[in-house]
């Protein structure tokens, strides 16, 4: 049976697992917290939403983003002192820019395949993640902001994804907790949300009852591989482990870049620090007065999910600052403020913080598949929609394993 090895315990690494695992190979997960989803997939946005598929690379989006970078409060916030890694990124995410339709469309469709999979394999393995079906609603406040959410339509629709134009008065019937004037909507039935922490360990224990061997609480300090075989070396309670296996899947969300260089491959993965709070609807009035409905507010880049019903998260923002993860004030303030403009009836008396670094690639597509040895491969670099595309990157990279033992086997035969 062929050994493989995953680096990293967040969704990605936890579904690679549960993939390969369901095909019959040899699994054993390398992550150095105690348990699954403790870093970016621990209190995310929770949308599985293909409506969110637009790329970034689009010089309207370059534009506003520069002009956010003047205002202290905008989504994006990016650290002027220059380093190689952020020049050669953005230069990169500009150079992606004519690819801004096609990627698009792309997204859209590994969006729209990978529900298929989530929801079976939760159904399958009896996951409760606090799901709900009840679609996502993007929301405008000017003519302009909803004509350019027009075109996205298009793009969406020819990746097979289809969201409709609401009127204001059909966003209240939607979701009739939502406080404000808006100028229209738009409206995805088929999206979805979810707790992406309580996914990624329900999936973790049906992985571990399949034979997967999580070994929590193993940092990996080095690794190598050659044309036949990887080896992993890992700090457990300060003593060094070595271990051999015949491949590896680097899925270490912003550590695959610094994994990458060992194994001779370069994935330019850049740290996009967001932030997150969950508001605790710990009365009747304020889970009555939050929404059901996912929401996503384009203008200020703000996205909800409904987590059961005492737990409302909101997320957003994008800093470009290296792997700081300090939880700012002045960053989680806007996000409480918006809670309160749009659901003045909920209580934010107890509001929990977070900040977690979207491992993103400069032209937006995750890195799924080989890298320049047979022995290794990558699933990892799905910025800000890991939640909605690792059920079927999990599926392609298993596929592209498969397909390189097939291929040795022949060549051994
Ligand atoms: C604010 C915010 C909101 C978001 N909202 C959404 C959303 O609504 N929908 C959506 O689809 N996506 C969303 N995302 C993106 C999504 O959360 C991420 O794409 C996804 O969680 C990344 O998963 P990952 O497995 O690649 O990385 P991670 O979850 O970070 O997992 C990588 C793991 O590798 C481990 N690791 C790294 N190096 C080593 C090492 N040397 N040894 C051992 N272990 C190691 C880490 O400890 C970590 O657990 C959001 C992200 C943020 C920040």
């Amino acid at each position: 049976m062929q050994r493989i090895a995953i680096i990293g315990g967040g969704i990605t690494g936890i579904t690679s697992a549960y993939a390969l695992a369901k095909r019959g190979f040899d699994v054993t997960v390398f992550e150095k917290h105690r348990y699954a989803a403790m870093e970016t997939s621990f209190a995310n946005g929770g949308q599985l939403s293909a409506s969110n598929a637009e790329v970034w690379n689009h010089w309207p989006t370059v534009i506003k983003g520069l002009r956010w970078m003047l205002k202290n409060d905008a989504p994006l916030l990016v650290n002027p002192r220059p380093t190689w890694h952020k020049l050669s990124w953005f230069a990169e995410f500009i150079a992606a820019i004519p690819r801004y339709a096609d990627n698009t469309t792309e997204t859209t469709r590994l969006a729209i395949a990978a529900r298929e999979h989530l929801f079976q394999w939760a159904q399958d393995e009896q996951i409760d993640f606090d799901v709900k079906q009840k679609g996502i609603l993007h929301i405008y406040r000017d003519k302009a902001g909803y004509e350019h959410a027009a075109k996205v339509s298009q793009l969406l629709h020819q990746g097979g994804l289809e969201r409709r134009a609401v009127t204001p008065e059909e966003m209240r019937a939607i979701e009739p907790t939502l406080a404000g004037s808006y100028y229209g909507g738009f409206f995805t039935e088929s999206d979805a949300t979810g707790d992406i922490h309580k996914y990624t360990n329900g999936l973790a224990k049906a992985a571990a009852k399949r034979g997967v061997k999580l070994n929590y609480g193993h940092q990996v300090t080095d690794l190598g591989a050659d044309e036949n075989s990887a080896w992993v070396s890992a700090l457990v309670d300060g003593e060094e482990v070595h271990q051999s296996f015949d491949s590896v899947v680097v899925c270490a969300g912003v550590g695959s870049r610094a994994i990458a260089a060992k194994l001779g491959d370069r994935v330019n993965i850049y740290p996009v620090k967001g932030y997150s709070i969950t508001v605790q609807l710990d009365d009747a009035a304020s889970q009555q007065a939050a929404p059901t409905v996912s929401l996503l507010d384009d203008e200020t880049k703000l996205v909800t999910s409904r987590l059961g019903n005492d737990r409302f998260r909101v997320a957003g923002t994008a800093e470009f600052n290296g792997a700081n993860r300090d939880i700012r004030n002045d960053r989680i303030q806007p996000l409480v403020r918006w809670v309160e403009q749009c659901f003045p009836g909920v209580s934010t008396q107890r509001v929990v913080p977070w900040a977690g670094l979207r491992p993103m690639m400069p032209n937006m597509l995750p890195k799924v598949g080989p890298g320049k040895l047979p022995t290794v491969f990558y699933n990892t670099g799905h910025g800000h929609l890991g939640w909605t595309l690792s059920a079927i990157t999990a599926e392609m990279l298993a596929d592209a394993v498969d397909h390189s033992t097939a291929t040795s086997l022949a060549a051994t035969r």
